[in-house]
């Protein structure tokens, strides 16, 4: 089966997909990934893209696509792939169906994570790490705990990088970008809108469900 998963920064689609990979055994995609795999492999496309890159060129979505096709038709690969963060625009969603239909695959299953970004604020802001256990908490989402814990309250900060105007900013960006592809497969039988605001194991056990169907 072929998986794609969506889901905003901070929404643990990381967390999802790395479950998938390791319960049903596929493989995780990401375009960066292989790109440095290409070059660092000096493979025909790699020594093309460190030509590109050190002429002072961008890698376009064409050279994105060859060298995403040499991926998902890669028999070790093929029919075993989640997708993340890709694809990340309609024309990139295009390529990629008519790239699986002519390797006889298809998508089979598309998760996206749908959380608020109130809660993805609460999430991130909320954050805190005792210094004393490196236990990480939140103050919205676990006040007895943190009222109960046993090094007190003394310990507790908060980390400098969980900055409000970045959460946002990202979380804004990837929703305005990802909103027509999300329009583009949302009325296949195969999307599944999933509550992101749930617990990790809440949604894991939703998603595991749909997959063992
Ligand atoms: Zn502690």
């Amino acid at each position: 089966m072929n998986v794609i998963i969506f889901g905003p920064p901070g929404a643990g689609k990381g967390t999802q997909s790395q479950n998938i990979v390791n319960k049903y055994n596929l493989f995780q995609i990401s375009t960066g990934d292989i790109l440095r795999n290409e070059i660092k492999n000096k493979t025909e496309i790699g020594i093309k893209i460190d030509k590109l890159i050190s002429e002072g060129g961008f890698v376009n979505d064409e050279i994105v696509d060859e060298m995403l096709k040499n991926f998902v038709t890669n028999h070790k690969y093929r029919n075993r792939i989640i997708f993340d963060g890709y694809p990340r625009n309609i024309k990139q969603a295009k390529n990629l169906e008519s790239m699986l239909n002519s390797d006889n695959q298809s998508i089979n299953f598309i998760f996206n994570l749908k959380v608020k970004r109130e809660i993805i604020e609460k999430r991130i802001l909320g954050r805190v790490v005792c210094e004393k256990c490196n236990k990480t908490m939140n103050e919205y989402l676990n006040k007895d705990e943190i009222e109960n814990h046993e090094c007190g309250k003394n310990f507790l900060k908060k980390r400098k990088d969980d900055n409000h105007e970045t959460i946002v900013t990202r979380y804004d960006e990837y929703m305005k970008k990802t909103k027509p592809v999300l329009d583009y497969y949302s009325s296949r039988s195969y999307f599944h809108e999933i509550d992101g605001s749930e617990k990790i194991q809440v949604i894991t056990t939703k998603i595991d469900h749909i997959l063992r169907v």
